[in-house]
């Protein structure tokens, strides 16, 4: 089965609150929402794609030592199998807006579940209730 390297961010709010995206429609997945982030391209790191990602997603700029590792996402779909790290990062520079007309929410971390997720997504969930 393919492996499918995506890389994926919680970015977190003074608050304590996570930002979500929604996956637009025309999209796999169309309207279950998502932590941002995006496929690795050949030759990228992790952490650079995830920083060019959010960039062209979301409008912000990241230095990379303000991401941090919390776990990982492994999942098979039914065509590829999805190995997905979760980064955290709590400080970047410029304002998140929806650079790709996609909904954004900030959402408590006990709340995450109200909101549907690719089934990739949920199990990392509970990772981000105890960090939090
Ligand atoms: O976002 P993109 O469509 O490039 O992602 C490729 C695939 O990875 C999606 O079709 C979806 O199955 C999976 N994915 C996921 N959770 C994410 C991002 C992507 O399950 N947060």
């Amino acid at each position: 089965m393919n492996l499918l390297l995506v890389v994926a961010c919680a970015l977190i709010d003074v608050d304590g609150r996570v930002l979500i995206a929604r996956r637009p429609e025309g999209k796999a997945l169309a309207g279950l929402w998502e932590f941002p982030g995006g496929k690795l391209e050949p030759g990228e790191r992790p952490e650079d794609s995830l920083i060019r990602e959010l960039n062209e997603e979301l409008g912000i700029d990241i230095n990379p030592a303000c991401l941090a590792p919390l776990t990982f996402a492994s999942y098979a779909y039914e065509d590829f199998h999805l190995l997905m790290p979760l980064y955290v990062c709590r400080r970047w520079s410029g304002t998140v807006e929806a650079r790709e007309g996609q909904a954004l929410k900030w959402v408590r971390p006990a709340r995450l579940r109200d909101y549907p997720m690719p089934p990739a997504d949920e199990p990392l969930i509970p990772h981000l209730i105890d960090l939090l």
